[in-house]
């Protein structure tokens, strides 16, 4: 698909950021081109628009970002996966292991069903250990995640074999 060349060109890498040694792929740079954000969204509603999706779940913060305008598009409601304390209501978390300690998300009770078809976005798959905590949170309420979506694999951290043999859906993978 010819888009996909012209929104991997609209990321930003930014050396050292936020430590030294890291290389953070900036997406603010793809949102500040419209027809590259426009190409991102819709080559993931082309994707997803007849596949019977009722959730788009978006992990805190990029997936807010790309996740509502699919979910609106597809018809299906947007529900934010948060980093804790932030949801107000009864929440069920979920820990990961980052390199050095642990980290958490948390979903609102009530906000999916059980039987619900879900898609699960962030912009970025490093080692995996965020989606296949959202994809923990989901399924333990009896939703079924149908893929995993993000703008930007990290391919050699090989995140994808921590998913479980979920599908993973990537517009670039990068080195
Ligand atoms: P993982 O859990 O797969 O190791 O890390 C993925 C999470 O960290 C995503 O929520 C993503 O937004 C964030 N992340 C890690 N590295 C980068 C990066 O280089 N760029 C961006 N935009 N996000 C990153």
């Amino acid at each position: 698909d010819d888009r996909i060349a012209a929104i991997a060109e609209s990321i930003r890498i930014i050396p050292d950021f936020p430590k030294p040694g890291i290389m953070f792929q900036d997406i603010t740079t793809l949102l500040l081109d419209p027809k590259a954000f426009k190409d991102t969204i819709d080559l993931f509603v082309e994707r997803y628009k007849d596949k019977n999706i009722s959730v788009v779940a978006g992990v805190e913060a990029r997936g807010f970002i790309f996740g509502p305008p699919i979910a609106l598009a597809i018809g299906a409601k947007f529900v934010p996966m948060r980093k804790p304390n932030k949801l107000p209501g009864e929440v069920i978390s979920e820990e990961y292991t980052l390199e050095y300690g642990t980290d958490k998300i948390e979903m609102h009770v009530g906000a999916v069903q059980a039987g619900e078809r879900a898609l699960v976005i962030d912009d970025l798959i490093a080692t995996g250990g965020t989606l296949c905590a959202a994809m923990n949170l989901l399924e333990r309420v009896g939703v079924d995640v149908v893929e995993c979506a993000c703008v930007i694999e990290l391919a050699e951290l090989k995140g994808r074999e921590r998913l479980r043999g979920k599908p993973l859906f990537v517009l670039v993978s990068s080195t």
